[in-house]
Formats: C-alpha cells, structure tokens, sequence
C-alpha cells in the first residue's frame, strides 16, 4: 500500500483547487451561456467530466482553465521560453465562472443580488476576482436594447463604486475590475469595441442625467434633500469609464471578442483577449 498512499498525496499538492471566481453578467442573448460552454469545453477537465447542459434559467458555476500560454498578473512575463510554461501545461490555472442568466427585468435585480453575495466573501479564497459584462455588439444599434443594456451596467457600476467607497482604509477592500467583453465581433453589423464604448458611456451619461434630476423633483416636491450617490461622482463632467477610475477607482476595460464564428480560426480564439484579461486579474 505504500507507493499508492504516496502517489494519492501527490497528487493532492499538485492539483490546486479553484479559488478565482469570476461573474459574468449582461443582458440575456449576449452570449453568456455559449462563452461558458466554449470554456468548459477548451478546458482539458471537461474531458474527465461528465457533459454539463445549460439552460438559461439556471445560474451555474464551472471551473474552467487557463490556456497555459496566457500571462497572469502574478506571473507576467511569461515566455515560451519559462520554465514555468511547462509547469503551467502540467498544472494549468484553474477559475471558477458563474453565469446568471433570466429573462426581463428579473435578470438585472438577480445579477446584481449575485454580485452582491459575492463581492462580500472575506475568504481570499473565494473572493470575486472580476465581473465579466458581455454584450452583444450587433444589437446595440438599436436603442431600447442599448438603453436596457446600459441601465444593467450602470447599476453593476454603481454597486461597485458604493463597495469601493465604504471599504475603510484599515479593512481595505479589494478592487473588482470589470471587463465588458463587446461579443459577436465576428458579424458584419457589429461595432468595433471603441464605438461600443463610446456608445455605452454616452447611453449610462443620460441615464444619470435623468436619475439626477428625478431625485431634484422629487426633493422639490418633499423639501427633503436626498443625498443619492452618482456614479462617476462628478455630474458635470460628462460620463466615461476613465471618470469613474479616477473617481472611484472602478476599472473598466471594454475589449472586443466573439464566442462564435471565423474569429475562432482567424485568431486561433475569439476569446483570447478576455481570457488575458482574466490572466491578469489572477
Ligand atoms: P445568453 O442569453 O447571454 O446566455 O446568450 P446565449 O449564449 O444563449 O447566446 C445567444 C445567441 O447568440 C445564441 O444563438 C448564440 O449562438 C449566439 N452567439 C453567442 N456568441 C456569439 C458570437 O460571438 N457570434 C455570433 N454570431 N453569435 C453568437
């Protein structure tokens, strides 16, 4: 019995458990659920798994890798060349996502619920790493879809700008970054990432506008003055993810992508820079 024991605590050292969570949220139709599927099924631990389904209804929580190739924050300059390259082959990253999927207007209040729960784990272990926004950059042309879009990532943002400034110095909390992966570039109708970006800061910039002065009417109406925080802080200077890194300190990146289509080929992944992204929160 010996040589197995040893093979078994070996093994135990190597594998290290998933302790990176990441929440991927957006509105539904962006692509949420076929990303999920698309890395848990470039991770080699699917191979040793049995076929998980999803559906939209369900919120769920998959460990996927890293592909060894990508850099991580802790290791950031990783050469083809590294030594620990091949360590990383051998004993890839794992992170764990969580998809919310809903429909309507459920969606948004169970995503940010979600975002919630988990931006409040003390475990270093278990704490969010990163909120993955995606949105499907074909349908943003339209402006219901772009308004609804907009709003989900506004009150994400807010959520993230109001944990930043209650976390006191002594008890530090640690920033969550945000990346709104600008999916389905592979359609002739999508806009570039920059356009989205644009788009969306201009879309949350009206948005706050008209939550400012909705608060101004009604304080007229009680003479109460409700002290409602803005995000970005700053109602004069026009909205961009830049103003809320500078006055939050919320980091947003937006990064084009798609799950689907002649990306995949044309750049080995269409889901490569996100993947990057992930790396360097890790
Ligand atoms: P979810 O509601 O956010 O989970 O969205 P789904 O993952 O169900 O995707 C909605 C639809 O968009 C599906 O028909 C997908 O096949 C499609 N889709 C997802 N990603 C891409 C992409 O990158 N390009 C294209 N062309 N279609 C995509």
């Amino acid at each position: 019995g010996v040589p197995i024991t040893l093979h078994i605590l070996f093994f135990q050292t190597v594998a290290s458990p998933p302790s990176s969570n990441f929440l991927l949220l957006g509105p539904s139709g962006a692509g949420k659920t076929a990303f999920t599927t698309l890395l848990e099924a470039k991770s080699s631990l699917s191979s040793n798994k049995s076929h998980s389904t999803h559906t939209s209804q369900q919120s769920t929580l998959v460990t996927v890798t890293l592909p060894p190739t990508v850099p991580t924050g802790s290791n950031r300059y990783r050469s083809v060349n590294d030594p620990s390259l091949k360590e990383a082959t051998r004993n890839p990253i794992r992170y764990r996502v969580r998809d919310t999927p809903g429909h309507g207007k459920l969606r948004a209040s169970q995503g940010i619920s979600e975002l919630q729960t988990m931006s409040q784990s003390k475990d270093i272990k278990t704490r969010l790493r990163g909120v993955v926004f995606m949105v499907d950059t074909a349908a943003l042309v339209d402006e219901a879809t772009l308004r609804d879009t907009a709003t989900y990532l506004h009150d994400v943002l807010l959520f993230l700008q109001k944990r930043a400034k209650n976390g006191s110095s002594s008890k530090r909390t640690t920033d969550i970054p945000v990346l709104v992966a600008a999916n389905k570039q592979d359609l002739f109708t999508a806009l570039p990432p920059g356009a989205v970006r644009e788009k969306l800061e201009a879309e949350i910039d009206r948005i706050r506008k008209s939550k400012t002065k909705g608060l101004l009417d009604a304080s007229e109406d009680t003479g109460l003055e409700e002290e409602e925080e803005i995000l970005g802080n700053d109602e004069q200077e026009a909205f961009s993810f830049k103003l809320l890194e500078h006055e939050a300190g919320v980091k947003v990146d937006v990064v084009g992508g798609a799950v689907k289509g002649d990306l995949q080929e044309e750049f080995g992944s269409g889901v490569r820079r996100w993947e990057e992204w992930v790396g360097m929160c890790l």
